[in-house]
């Protein structure tokens, strides 16, 4: 038998597998037809249901969300010496697609009412460089960015916008769905996200023509010829048949997953908002997000690292928010415009345990933990 033992591991976000098992029905039927690779029914289901949840009209499986940026990238004509716009906090796989096809990244700071990019800083942006060609936007942690706001600024310049929703699968802003209001948006199915295929990503458009050519490239683009032939350069980044029959199942668990992702964070608002110096993600009123992590900010005399290494030493996983990326030894070469929001939002912030399997009692465990902290 075991007894409550109080090392038990508890993960920031692990993979969480439907209990009725959909992911091995679908990956048996793969199996069954021999359709393990490369492309075949899972794929082309898991695209049209995601594409149908999200409300988009079309969706490409990649191998990871980063191949999806990546060809967000070439889809809206980002090439050589292009100067794109980058939120700086978050993490380097939205920046790194930039670089792939040696454009030039600008950081864009975050706002404090968001946490995501901030209006008024891609505003002054666009007074620097009139001639940006492409703009990221990035949902962090599930909560949305401004997205009306920065879309009117796009469409004042004319700029291409690519949402990075990576974290935001299940997040709406005014009842639609982040990822789907830029030229192309992102999912990533990595094994820490909300839903996991244990590893992948999903490019949607309403642009039915763009999804079919990143197909293509995802696909060696391969010419329509019996012998191999190329007149473009091509990547191998589809999704497999596998994978995507795993995509599929966690697919009919979303809500459920936002639903206890909601649940933790709602847990942890009642129970630590109140000590002193504790501020948590905001809550905007056009925003509903997927709560991907639970996260907050200290001020006062507790700050991150000590919740941090009192949770560790129990065995419970949590962390900093995201290093901006104009602190990155790599990238810190790079322009960055605005003022000192998401420096502040990194030295502050602490991502709590956020783990779907969590049970009541992981959540107390989590809670005593941190309000000891106040205690002492
Ligand atoms: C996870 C993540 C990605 C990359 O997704 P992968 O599938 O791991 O390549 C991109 N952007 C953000 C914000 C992420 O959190």
């Amino acid at each position: 038998m075991k007894s409550e033992n109080v090392k038990d591991r508890i993960n920031l976000a692990s993979p969480h597998m439907s209990d009725e098992g959909y992911e091995m029905q679908y990956i048996k039927e793969a199996f069954d037809t021999n359709w393990i690779a490369p492309l075949g029914e899972n794929v082309n289901e898991f695209e049209r249901e995601l594409a149908l949840k999200v409300g988009s009209k079309s969706a490409a499986a990649l191998t990871s969300g980063t191949a999806a940026i990546h060809l967000a990238l070439k889809a809206v004509g980002v090439g050589e010496g292009d100067v794109v716009f980058c939120p700086t906090l978050t993490f380097s796989a939205t920046a790194n697609p930039i670089i792939y096809q040696n454009a030039t990244p600008v950081f864009i700071d975050s706002d404090f009412e968001t946490w995501n990019m901030s209006p008024k800083a891609l505003e002054e942006a666009f007074d620097l460089y009139p001639d940006v060609k492409a703009v990221i936007v990035v949902h962090l942690y599930g909560l949305s960015a401004d997205i009306d706001k920065i879309m009117d600024l796009c469409k004042k310049q004319n700029v291409a916008i690519i949402e990075d929703a990576a974290e935001s699968l299940g997040t709406y802003y005014k009842g639609q769905h982040t990822g789907t209001f830029g030229d192309y948006g992102i999912f990533s199915f990595n094994g820490n996200k909300i839903i996991t295929t244990s590893g992948g990503g999903m490019l949607v458009s309403n642009n039915e023509e763009g999804i079919a050519k990143a197909r293509f490239w995802a696909t060696q683009s391969r010419d329509q010829a019996r012998h191999y032939q190329h007149s473009e350069l091509g990547f191998n980044y589809r999704m497999s048949n596998v994978v995507a029959g795993i995509g599929r199942g966690q697919l009919k668990v979303l809500s459920e997953r936002v639903a206890k992702k909601n649940s933790i964070y709602e847990f942890y608002r009642r129970e630590l908002s109140e000590l002193e110096g504790v501020e948590f993600m905001p809550n905007n009123k056009w925003d509903l997000p997927n709560y991907w992590l639970s996260c907050m900010t200290l001020t006062g005399n507790i700050r991150p690292i000590d919740i941090m290494e009192a949770l560790e030493k129990e065995n419970i996983e949590s962390r900093p928010v995201w290093k901006p990326m104009h602190m990155q030894p790599f990238y810190e070469k790079y322009d960055f415009v605005g003022g000192g929001a998401s420096e502040k939002l990194f030295e502050d912030g602490v991502c709590l345990p956020s783990d779907t399997k969590m049970t009541d009692g992981d959540l107390e465990r989590v809670v005593r933990i941190i309000k000891g902290l106040w205690k002492d």
